[in-house]
């Protein structure tokens, strides 16, 4: 038999918008819906909230597809509902006996696997059970969970990578990033790390954590050396943001000119009000505001019109292929301009080839990061390296083409 676990996309947001009455008409009509597709080839259940599960006897992995599809099919025409004409989607997880599950417990978890998987992979998709996939769902709970723990264990630390002034070659900033080492699993990635822990909303503890040791490792390095913290769109909801950062500097000792926040575009998808203006206020205590990894995503040039950033990081992609890409290196190039023109700063990453380190210098630069530079170093060599006071490991070539123009 087949089992299809139906969870519909972002039903809460109806349920939130237009009231109760509306989404319990939902939920009839998504029924009827269901009935109508499954046409006599299983049975429907309502498993609880906006949970649907169709039992399918005799269904093969095909057959169980098939409905699925049909499903879907359903779910692409709107809903009238008491006045409403409501358009949702919906995700479906499959698990098909005996090959996904022995017993019904089984057959449900992996349901509810595949489901979960569906909702990670964008939603309004139908994902049949892999035991592949079963790996990476047993990862998640487990980085998940390690990391509720992982602060009060001493697992985490900060390593910090130097960012270099691409006319003198000195070292301006420092950027701090995550590592974490799993007791079990070892070395997790931030990449893998970080959204995990906004999804089981530990983002915020560990933002506060990282911009302490962050703001106290800097307090110790020479003074004309900033530290630039990443921080998660989801750590900035809450609005506590500027009450902790005035909170480390002054436990820190830390000026707030020597602190950075990076952020990310994703933050301005809310559009939030709220948000804009906590990052001025931010601003005006004397932090600097990064915009990381510009060019990705949701890159818009409006972010650059409505907000003040200091200074502009454009994503290593760009650098990537900037040797063999014309369309990468009039990129790098235009956005240098634009930077230019209103004033920003700009931070080449990924440098990794002394051919893009000639690039980003020819496009006017201000600075820039990356392994052929210095790769991320734990906090007492950082110190060391910083104390040492060395620049560039790279001789610099001629000075750059056109002398950039600076903030005082
Ligand atoms: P990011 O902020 O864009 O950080 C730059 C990433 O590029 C780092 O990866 C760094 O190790 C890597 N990198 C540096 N130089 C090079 C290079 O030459 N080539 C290549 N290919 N990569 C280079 P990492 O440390 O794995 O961090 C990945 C991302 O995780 C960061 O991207 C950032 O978005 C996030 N992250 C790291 N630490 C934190 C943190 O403390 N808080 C938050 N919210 N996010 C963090
Ligand atoms: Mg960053
Ligand atoms: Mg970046």
């Amino acid at each position: 038999m087949a089992i299809l676990w139906m969870d519909l996309d972002r039903f809460k947001e109806i349920n939130d918008t237009l009231g109760h009455m509306v989404g319990d008409h939902l939920l009839c009509a998504t029924s009827e819906k269901l009935a109508e597709a499954l046409d006599g080839r299983g049975y429907v259940a309502r498993f609880g909230g906006d949970e649907f599960v169709m039992i399918c006897p005799d269904a093969s992995r095909e057959a169980a597809r098939a409905i699925a599809a049909d499903v879907m099919e359903h779910f692409q025409h709107s809903f009238e509902v008491s006045g409403h004409n409501l358009s949702i989607t919906a995700s479906i997880g499959i698990a098909v006996g005996p090959q996904d599950g022995r017993d019904m417990d089984e057959l449900m978890k992996h349901a509810d696997v595949a489901l979960y998987e569906a909702k990670r992979d964008g939603r309004n998709r139908a994902v049949s059970f892999t035991w592949a996939m079963k790996e990476v769902f047993n990862r998640i709970h487990e980085v998940e969970n390690g990391l509720r723990n992982a602060i009060e264990n001493g697992e985490l630390a900060l390593h910090y990578q130097p960012i270099f002034d691409l006319a003198t070659g000195r070292i301006v900033t420092c950027e701090a990033l995550m590592r974490w080492e799993h007791p079990r699993l070892g070395r997790v990635p931030p990449s893998e790390f970080i959204p995990a822990a906004e999804r089981i909303g530990m983002i915020e503890p560990i933002s506060v954590w990282a911009l302490h040791e962050a703001c106290s490792a800097a307090a110790s390095w020479p003074a004309d050396v900033r530290v630039a913290v990443n921080i998660s769109p989801a750590s900035l909801t809450s609005g506590e943001l500027p009450r902790t950062v005035i909170a480390t500097l002054l436990e820190t000792g830390l000026p707030a000119r020597r602190l950075e926040l990076e952020v990310t575009e994703s933050l301005f998808l809310e559009n939030n009000r709220h948000t804009s203006q906590m990052l001025r206020e931010l601003q005006l205590i004397g932090l600097k505001l990064v915009l990381d990894d510009f060019g990705t995503g949701y890159s818009s040039l409006s972010y650059l019109r409505s907000y003040s950033f200091d200074t502009i990081k454009v994503d290593q992609s760009f650098m990537a292929a900037i040797g063999s890409s014309r369309e990468d290196q009039a990129i790098i190039q235009a956005v240098g301009q634009i930077a230019s023109t209103l004033d920003m700063e700009t931070v080449a990453e990924g440098i990794e080839t002394e051919d893009q380190l000639r690039h980003a210098r020819e496009a006017g630069f201000n600075s820039g990061q990356g392994f052929l530079l210095c790769p991320p170093q734990p906090r007492e060599r950082m110190a060391e390296v910083l104390a040492a006071g060395t620049g560039m490991p790279i001789e610099l070539a001629a000075p750059p083409p056109a002398a950039r123009r600076r903030r005082a």
